[in-house]
């Protein structure tokens, strides 16, 4: 009777997980392990907001384990160290997992499958968190791409996603005796900040399947006009479930096939600009692994000389801690504080914020969100911050620099998502919600501050940077 180790990552699901699927295929038994080793993932070690996902995603897996008739290992350590003790304890032949995409991970990921193979042991890989795999797609020339439209319309003609297999009914199991519990990880942050976050989230395989069928009932048909608009309830908030591999992209696209086809042309079409959205994170993990400097250097080199500015302390906390004065950036501040998520229209005007107004290097907002957002993803964010600052592929040219005044106005017309984040706002009567400064006697009433920098002046100072560097 052959037993394989199935080495669970961030791959945390039971249905379309081709690492399970594989090892049930081809062994009698298996054993589910988990090897917490955050030091692997060294710059980007999991941030606290992660870790509280994390906690909590673990403790669903382990039930839907156990549901099965199965026992979720919990090992912290090396990696491979781990792998080899368990290997050794357990008898079993084979190891196989699930690919990741970050370069330190898969470096870690390649000499571990080396080291087992030297020592005669079974060790598989496959994807299941991509719809294409980075290398799977290249320009004409044959280079990786920099540009999203292209990179997207090549990816979408080639798009032929495995149909995703239901979770196994019950998994034949073996079990060594249990060494460590999800509770000896010790992710829940010692002070009590995460008290927002249950009510927002609820981390693991069928909170994931019940937030894609939530999105598909209520947000997907009017996704495209309505994605944009903070305060409502517009776009899937999938991105922590994707992430933590709670969910495929295979199983979001069938879905979306399958209503396609039971509903009809227009939800087919409502489909295609959130699939293209799953298309950007794609492209994010495409520029990831073929750019892997990117998470710490700019990807264009001609910011390397830009004149940032030495983040001043407490302009910064102002901004981590949503006190700039500017309310629609305080309030997204606030959002992801209180939720670990921020809708991404706020992101953008945030992240321009800090870069363009404030004129820091986008690498400290990014490290910002890599702590408190519970959807933190190398991939993702550096891309979105390298975007947003224009260093980036494809990015937004550096000059466009976001009016946080008539940004709100446009997307928060009513000032709905402002109130909500920054209360103190709403128990006064503004003109405008988005530019309160403008009645200094009711603003000094509100105890709202007031705006850390002059957005006129600041924007100028960023554009004279810019054309510094552009000559
Ligand atoms: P939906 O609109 O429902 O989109 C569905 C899915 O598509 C998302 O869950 C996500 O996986 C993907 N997606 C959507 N927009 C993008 C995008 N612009 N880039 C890449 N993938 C996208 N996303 C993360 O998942 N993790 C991050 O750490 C992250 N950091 C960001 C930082 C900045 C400065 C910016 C501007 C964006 C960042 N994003 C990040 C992208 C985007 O804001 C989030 O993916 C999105 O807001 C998640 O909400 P949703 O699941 O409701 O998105």
């Amino acid at each position: 009777m052959t037993l394989a180790i199935v080495w669970f990552r961030r791959d945390l699901r039971l249905s379309d997980n081709p690492a399970l699927e594989l090892a049930l295929r081809d062994h009698a038994r298996i054993l589910p392990l988990y090897i917490h080793a955050p030091h692997e993932e060294s710059p980007w070690a999991p941030g606290a907001a992660s870790d509280w996902w994390l906690h909590h995603s673990l403790t669903s897996l382990q039930r839907d384990l156990r549901a099965r008739g199965v026992e979720l290992q919990i090992r912290s350590g090396d990696s491979l160290a781990v792998l080899q003790e368990v290997l050794h304890a357990s008898g079993a032949a084979a190891v196989y997992w699930n690919r990741l995409y970050e370069p330190s991970v898969i470096a870690r990921d390649k000499h571990v499958k080396q080291q087992l193979k030297e020592q005669g042991c079974d060790a598989h890989s496959s994807n299941a968190n991509l719809l294409i795999e980075p290398w799977e797609i290249s320009t004409g020339q044959g280079g990786p791409y920099r540009v999203f439209t292209p990179y997207w319309r090549n990816a979408r003609a080639k798009l032929e996603p495995r149909p995703p297999a239901p979770a196994p009914a019950r998994i034949p199991a073996s079990a060594i005796n249990e060494v460590a519990t999800i509770d000896d990880l010790s992710l829940l942050p010692r002070i009590p900040w995460d008290t927002g976050f249950h009510a927002a989230w609820q981390p693991g395989e069928a909170g994931a399947a019940e937030a894609l069928d939530d999105f598909c009932a209520a947000a997907l048909r009017g996704y495209a006009e309505r994605r944009d608009y903070p305060a409502e309830v517009g776009t899937s908030r999938l991105s922590p479930y994707l992430h933590f591999g709670e969910i495929s992209p295979q199983q979001v696209y069938w879905k979306l096939e399958e209503l396609g086809r039971e509903q009809g042309k227009t939800l087919r079409e409502a489909g295609e600009p959130f699939l293209r959205e799953l298309g950007w994170r794609e492209f994010s993990h495409h520029l990831l692994y073929h750019f892997p400097q990117t998470p710490q250097r700019n990807l264009n080199p001609g910011f390397d000389t830009f004149q940032w500015r030495e983040p001043d302390a407490e302009q910064l906390a102002a901004w981590q801690r949503g006190r700039t004065g500017l309310p629609i950036v305080d309030a997204g501040m606030r959002e992801l504080w209180h939720t670990g998520w921020m809708h991404n229209r706020v992101r953008m005007l945030v992240a321009s914020f800090l870069c363009k107004n404030l004129r820091v290097h986008w690498s400290h907002g990014a490290r910002w969100f890599w702590d408190t957002l519970v959807d933190a993803d190398l991939a993702n964010n550096t891309q979105g911050w390298q975007w947003t600052a224009g260093t980036g592929a494809d990015a937004a040219p550096y000059f466009r620099i976001f009016n946080p005044v008539t940004q709100g106005e446009r997307f928060d017309a009513d000032g709905a998502y402002v109130k909500r984040w920054v209360p103190e706002l709403s128990r006064h009567a503004f003109k405008s919600v988005h530019a309160p400064w403008k009645q200094p006697d009711l603003l000094a009433r509100s105890g709202y501050p007031e705006p850390i920098v002059d957005l006129a002046e600041s924007r100028e100072a960023a554009l004279q940077a810019y054309q510094a560097i552009k000559q």
